[in-house]
């Protein structure tokens, strides 16, 4: 991805112009709290955004698609309101990809059941989804992941091999655990923001703009608001001759084991 190589390139340089800095001792002081300064923004870019690829390799989107499907996921639960999302999803015979947290499946059990048996796929979104999961170490994360995997196993007999992880938030140790686990990581190139935004229609208009085959379009199943913005979607994606497909079948992957 072009980001990625861009980013790459910048903090190669910044990197080795540090590193000549201090060696030489040339370069004025002030330069290299320029240099260090750049080199924190950009590793701070790298863990906010997933679709960097700046420390791990997530699938985004699918470019290389010339026909026009797309893929729907939803994030955070299970949830009551995942039973109104699987509503408006039968309804217009669609199938989607549902990121669900392991305690919450430890809630709602039978919803993640009921998610399985109408054909939608599920993949692995943490255990706590806690809010400085960050800051966990790679012991702490796989063990994140494979509770999970467990919960999810002990409920449907499906291994799940899809990781997202919470907030798209990447970093060496999130990298680290996803490497040892062996899931496929997965991000999205349309983001809804439908758990801050309080409009519809500003919602709708974000992930409809130059919506194009191979996107990915996040949700949360959680919110209430997601129903209604769910309902247009399928109406603009109708019109518009859009298939919706599950993310194993937008990349031709395997989602269990
Ligand atoms: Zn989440």
């Amino acid at each position: 991805m072009l980001i990625r190589k861009i980013v790459n390139i910048i903090s190669s340089i910044a990197g080795i112009l540090m590193v000549t800095a201090i060696y030489f001792n040339e370069l004025p002081s002030w330069s290299l709290l320029v240099l260090a300064f750049l080199w924190l923004l950009i590793t701070a870019y790298g863990v906010a955004n997933i679709r960097s690829g700046y420390f791990l390799k997530s699938l985004n989107s699918n470019p290389t698609l010339t026909e026009k499907k797309i893929a729907i996921t939803f994030d955070d639960g299970p949830d009551l309101n995942t039973l109104k999302i699987l509503e408006v999803l039968n309804k217009y015979n669609v199938k989607g990809t549902f990121f669900c947290i392991g305690k919450q499946i430890e809630k709602y059990p039978d919803i993640l059941k009921k998610i399985i048996q109408e054909n939608h796929i599920v993949g692995n979104h943490t255990f706590s989804h806690d809010k400085l999961i960050d800051t966990y170490g790679t012991d702490k994360f796989i063990g994140e992941i494979q509770k999970t995997d467990t919960i999810i196993e002990k409920n449907s007999e499906l291994k799940p091999l899809f990781f997202r992880p919470p907030y798209g938030i990447t970093n060496p140790n999130i990298a680290k655990a996803v490497k040892k686990t062996g899931h496929t990581v997965i991000g999205w190139n349309k983001r809804s923001f439908d758990t801050t935004i309080p409009s519809e229609k500003v919602i709708l208009q974000r992930i409809t703009k130059n919506l194009k085959g191979g996107d990915i379009i996040l949700l949360h199943d959680t919110k209430i608001i997601t129903v209604a913005v769910l309902e247009q979607l399928l109406l603009f994606l109708q019109r518009n001759n859009f298939t919706t497909v599950t993310i194993d079948e937008l990349f031709s992957i395997q989602a269990y084991a």
